[in-house]
């Protein structure tokens, strides 16, 4: 931002410089449209003409550099310009999984909820959890852990459509956001994701070691009137522990009867 505006105090600068040099133009112009009245013979002439020549020359150079200085610019600020879009996505962007991160997770939530209200249509919220994932770590390490961080996001990714919103909502936590989605169909996009988790059977690469498969739970949740983030957000991590608590590797949502009333108990 602040290359910009560096960038564009130059080409101001040279611009009122090439106005200066423009007006000194346009005074030596009516300068020799006087002098050519009162001209009375071939020398007189011919002096003032040269010096219209020389000037114009002069002023054509000046013309020539700030064109080029001014496509220089053009250049420069186009470059920043894609630089600054780089910048804006990758501060929105998990670097591991290249999902959203949590920022943009909660920008895209607030946004889809006022939409979702406004226009009267449905929204779902997904929350997804890695099953057991700390003894994942503690027997694989944490660098084949990510590989596993990246093989989740995979599946959300493959299995939701374009306006569904994918993030990394915290360590092994993830998000999906579902606008214009009821929570029947929400469901189903629920149970392809675990599905596609569970059927993948893992390799540590430099090895080639088989680690077998990781499972995930998941909760989900519809808005309601009135619901804000938060609200939406503890309804389907209720569901999402209610999951946990019923034995992990399943989806459940507020109208199963094992999530009744458990929004406040967590599982050990
Ligand atoms: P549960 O089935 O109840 O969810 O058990 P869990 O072991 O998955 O749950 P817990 O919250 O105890 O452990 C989460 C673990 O996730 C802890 C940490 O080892 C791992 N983790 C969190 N963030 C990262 C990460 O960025 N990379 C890796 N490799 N592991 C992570
Ligand atoms: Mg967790
Ligand atoms: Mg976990």
């Amino acid at each position: 931002g602040s290359r910009v505006m560096d960038e564009i105090n130059q080409v101001m600068a040279m611009i009122d410089a090439a106005a200066g040099s423009a007006s000194t133009y346009s005074e030596s112009l009516s300068n020799a449209s006087d002098r050519l009245t009162q001209a009375k013979d071939r020398n007189a002439l011919r002096s003032i003409v040269e010096s219209l020549v020389a000037t114009a020359n002069e002023m054509q150079v000046n013309n020539r550099s700030l064109e080029e200085r001014l496509n220089a610019s053009k250049e420069e600020i186009n470059q920043l310009q894609e630089h600054l879009a780089t910048v804006r996505s990758e501060s929105l962007t998990d670097p591991l999984t290249s999902l959203s991160n949590r920022k943009h997770f909660d920008e895209r939530l607030a946004h889809c909820i006022a939409e979702a209200a406004e226009r009267g249509e449905s929204l779902s919220l997904v929350m997804a959890d890695i099953d057991h994932f700390k003894a994942f770590n503690d027997t694989w390490g944490h660098l084949t852990g990510d590989q596993v961080l990246r093989l989740v996001a995979m599946s959300l990714r493959q299995n939701v459509k374009g306006q569904d919103i994918t993030a990394r909502f915290g360590g092994e936590e993830f998000a999906v956001i579902l606008p214009n989605t009821a929570l029947r169909s929400a469901l189903t996009v629920a149970d392809h994701i675990r599905r596609a988790v569970m059927s993948k059977e893992l390799m540590k690469r430099s090895t080639g070691q088989n680690l077998g498969r990781v499972t995930i739970s998941l909760g989900v949740a519809a808005a309601h009137k009135g619901d804000t983030s938060q609200s939406l957000i503890a309804r389907a991590d209720a569901c999402l522990y209610a999951a946990k608590r019923n034995g992990r590797n399943r989806v459940l949502c507020e109208t199963d009867p094992e999530a009744a009333n458990t929004a406040d108990t967590k599982v050990a």
